[in-house]
């Protein structure tokens, strides 16, 4: 099995995990949510969205956080934006990293932000103009190359003209996003490969919803293929409120315990963040979706 000896991965449980839940979490506790994360070795991080606070309350406080946080160095506290709004507020707060997103399928784009991918695609250029002229870093995702619950499969070449759009501003970091769980580990191998043999100028990000159970195997085939970025989510809160039976990106700590137990380093300490994971399921009063908090650690097991 081809493994890498390392990967980094991004905590998205402050804004994909959270954007969903009905309990709407204060800015302190959402602030000592992101210091544990940082503490526990962290070095990226979604901090939330700046997304109209009607849409999305439990991201409303977005800027807040960015005030709070912005002085600490060596870690990349990332956004995501949905427009020139967005942009606007991200310049203001002092946030330095953002993240655009577009759907390959037309289907959840108009669902999520009501305009075709093809519109979403030409808005790109103005918004990126304006983070960069700004002096922030800029980022894309697109959501459902791997198939969309309104299309089904999305054609490659769809996937691949999102991608040539990005590169064409100048974003050459990307995420494949695959929020509605349908991927499948052949198909991410599949895909990986083909997409890092056409694009390998582009740092990519893996994004794995675990909606049907394969999210853990998808990062695994993603690694086989050479991936070494993804993102996951503390205790498994979380999905997109478009997707019908959504749930939450992979566990953090069921990644982080998978990548321990194979030797491969992520500078994540797991008893820090299984303690997180308990503390955030305290403050939603509710449980999330994570093996490791029910089952523990393998090595506590053997000893
Ligand atoms: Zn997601």
């Amino acid at each position: 099995m081809k493994l890498p000896s390392k990967v980094r991965l991004c905590e998205v449980g402050l804004r994909d995990g959270l954007q969903n839940e009905p309990k709407i979490l204060t800015t302190s506790e959402k602030l000592k949510l992101a210091e544990g994360l940082i503490d526990a070795g962290f070095k990226v991080i979604e901090l939330g969205s700046f997304m109209s606070p009607a849409a999305v309350p439990q991201m409303a406080d977005t800027d807040e956080l960015y005030r709070h946080l912005n002085n600490i160095k060596g870690v990349e506290l990332r956004a995501l934006v949905a427009n020139r709004k967005g942009v606007e507020r991200a310049i203001n707060c002092g946030c330095r990293k953002i993240k655009l997103n577009v759907s390959a399928s037309k289907g959840h784009n108009l669902a999520n932000i009501n305009k075709t991918p093809e519109e979403t695609v030409a808005a790109f250029s103005e918004n990126v103009d304006l983070a960069l002229k700004n002096g922030l870093e800029v980022s894309g995702s697109i959501s459902m190359p791997f198939g969309s619950p309104w299309e089904g499969l999305i054609p490659i070449k769809d996937v691949e003209e999102i991608v040539q759009a990005y590169l064409r501003v100048g974003i050459n970091e990307i995420s494949l996003s695959d929020a509605a769980g349908v991927a499948t580990p052949r198909q991410v191998y599949d895909i990986c490969c083909s997409m890092q043999e056409k694009y390998p100028e582009v740092k990519w990000w893996l994004h794995f919803h675990n909606t049907r159970g394969m999210a853990m195997a998808n990062i695994l085939a993603s690694m086989e293929a050479g991936i070494t970025n993804f993102d996951t989510s503390l205790g498994g809160f979380g999905g997109c409120p478009f997707v019908p039976g959504a749930t939450g990106n992979i566990s953090s700590e069921d990644v982080v315990h998978m990548m321990d137990e194979m030797g491969i380093e992520t500078g994540i300490d797991i008893q820090k963040l299984i303690e997180l994971s308990r503390n955030l399921q305290a403050m939603l009063g509710r449980e999330g979706d994570s093996y490791i908090l029910k089952a523990g650690r393998t090595k506590d097991l053997f000893n």
